[in-house]
């Protein structure tokens, strides 16, 4: 971890199957990270791939994406990786909105599909 970045990985509930298969397939590359995750992505990012360095933070609807946030205004952020659900209301979507606000406050390399992600993934260095 270069820079005492992490990477930051959200996955909403329609789009947790695809994060925990991105996660075996990128574990090489996630290895190399300090990762922080809202919370039931990251128990999933875990149970996919248990020997990830995942630090756990509120599950979005109880704050975790403004966590996420808060660490992105404080630099502690590298890159974003978000799947996100467009065909769901979601009750917290003022935080996901402030969220990918911050992301572009900061320029903060964010992801918010599995084929931007992938493009993404091999590009950064941790
Ligand atoms: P979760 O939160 O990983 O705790 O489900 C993600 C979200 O819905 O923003």
């Amino acid at each position: 971890m270069a820079g005492g970045k992490c990477l930051a990985l959200i996955a909403h509930d329609q789009k947790k199957n695809e994060m925990a298969e991105f996660a075996r397939r990128n574990k090489d590359q996630l290895s190399k990270w300090k990762i922080v995750a809202t919370g039931t992505t990251g128990g999933r990012v875990l149970d996919a791939v248990p020997d990830l360095d995942v630090t756990r933070l509120k599950s979005g609807p109880l704050g975790g994406d403004q966590q996420i946030g808060a660490l992105i205004s404080t630099g502690e952020v590298g890159a974003l990786i978000f799947f996100v659900d467009p065909l769901t209301p979601m009750p917290h979507d003022v935080d996901v909105k402030a969220l990918m606000r911050l992301a572009i406050v900061y320029d903060i390399p964010m992801a918010l599909n599995e084929a931007t992600a992938e493009k993404l993934i091999p590009t950064l260095h941790a």
